[in-house]
């Protein structure tokens, strides 16, 4: 049936950049049989999965959305696909993305431009932004994302599904393909906040071969859904409500809130006083750290190899062909701020400042149990609006940047409407407590 489905919408949605059809129907033909057995492998046993193409899949093509990789078929799976298919869910396809995870939009893939399910005229957000569009479009029931900077968030809100940012370390990255890597978290997207749960049952947990997931032991995230929200607290930092926020997206969001605090919940007014530094700080931090990381594409490795008369001149020449202008801007941003000279002013600088960012967290997390804030600043905008303005786009992610900074699980669930577009309400939390933000977002759904 999602095969189906996937087949009639797949034409205006452009989600998927590779499907793997046969495996999928044996996978879910294994399952079936389990289940008459009556030897199911738990909730997700014969359920389609969607993944991200920046996670690695044995023998199935995964490029980043990238040129570079074109051709590449990893050797192993990814710590994420292994537990997904221990728990018997079925890999269906690999997932459209900006090249590299950069951007906001899904527009910086190298091979084609996905619409959002809503208004097949506007972005589905990013860089999740084919995972996003996958569920709205009814696709798949779920799909894994990534998030360095808001690439599960942003998509989830301008899609009207639900997704959420684990902790930094709760889930591993291993076989990931890096982009910022102490930013970098994958992370499950689907309708509701209870399917969100299931997924983290089966993907969270430590992983030896990941040396910065946390070696603490994981909930029982769907027992942690009580519906109960009494006597928690919810701080609500003024700083979220920036300004160039369209009303609609702030009327939204601070009605969801309210309808929080029915259920039983204090509101408290709160600050984060380093929240206006977090986008110039991460825009120092995650370019400096995808220009060491993608320093290992050089047309030797892996997939595209161009032409060139010396050693110097064919990765030059890979390099200069294969990725594109985003990662491009992002490699010369990065190297800028690492080289002599300049580090200290930059690198060292956004460091220091990305601890205070922080202490922020820290302190407000003294006082209430969570936060709600708005997503993104606005709804989804029309395919080409932000493209040529790079700024603009880096803005569309000012309410999700800090959380990656500072290492903070993060859950977005849909909260209603602006102009006829889905609007998402984001719920931050104390570090390796998402079973109250998943218990918060399942009672307010
Ligand atoms: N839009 C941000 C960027 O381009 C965040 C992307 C992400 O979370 N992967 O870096």
């Amino acid at each position: 049936a999602y095969l189906a489905r996937i087949n009639a919408t797949e034409p205006m949605i452009r989600a998927f950049l590779h499907l793997t059809p046969d495996a999928a129907l044996a996978a879910a033909r294994a399952a079936d049989e389990r289940r008459r057995k009556g030897q199911s492998l738990g909730p997700l046993d014969g359920i389609p999965i969607g993944i991200k193409d920046v996670i690695c899949t044995d023998g199935v093509p995964t490029t980043a959305g990238s040129r570079i990789l074109a051709g590449f078929r990893p050797p192993y799976n990814a710590t994420v696909i292994e537990r997904l298919l221990a728990g018997g869910a079925v890999p269906i396809g690999k997932l459209n993305c900006d090249e590299f995870a950069m951007g906001s939009s899904t527009e910086n893939s190298a091979y084609q431009i996905t619409t959002n399910p809503w208004d097949t005229s506007r972005v589905p957000g990013g860089s999740s932004g084919g995972s996003a569009a996958a569920v709205a479009a009814g696709q798949v029931p779920a799909t894994l994302g990534t998030d360095t900077g808001g690439s599960i968030r942003q998509p989830a809100a301008l899609c009207g599904i639900s997704g959420l940012k684990p902790t930094y370390g709760r889930v591993s990255r291993y076989g990931l393909i890096a982009y910022g890597s102490s930013l970098d978290q994958i992370g499950p997207m689907a309708w509701t906040v209870a399917d969100l749960a299931l997924i983290m049952n089966v993907i969270a947990g430590h992983d030896p071969r990941d040396g910065t997931s946390a070696p603490i032991p994981t909930p029982d995230y769907t027992a942690a859904l009580t519906g109960d929200l009494r006597g928690l607290r919810i701080g609500i930092p003024r700083e979220y409500f920036v300004e160039g926020m369209e009303p609609g997206v702030e009327a939204a969001t601070r009605a969801a809130i309210e309808a929080l605090r029915e259920q039983g919940a204090t509101l408290v007014e709160v600050s984060l006083p380093h929240t206006k530094y977090a986008l110039p700080t991460y825009y120092i931090i995650a370019p400096a750290e995808a220009s060491a990381n993608l320093a290992r594409f050089d047309g030797v490795r892996y997939g595209f190899r161009a032409e060139g008369e010396t050693m110097w001149e064919q990765i030059e020449q890979t390099r200069g062909q294969g990725f594109g202008p985003e990662v491009r801007r992002r490699i010369m941003l990065g190297t800028y701020a690492l080289s002599a000279g300049y580090y200290d002013a930059y690198y060292r600088r956004a460091q220091q400042v990305r601890t205070l960012i922080k202490r922020d967290f820290d302190q407000v997390f003294a006082e209430v149990d969570l936060l709600a804030t708005p997503t993104s600043p606005t709804v989804a905008f029309p395919i080409g609006q932000k493209i040529n303005d790079p700024l603009a786009m880096y803005l569309s992610d000012v309410c999700t940047l800090p959380i990656n900074l500072a290492g903070v699980p993060a859950l977005v669930v849909p909260c209603g409407f602006s102009e006829g577009l889905p609007v998402g309400l984001q719920l931050i939390g104390r570090p390796f407590d998402e079973a109250t933000l998943l218990r918060v977002g399942d009672a307010y759904q």
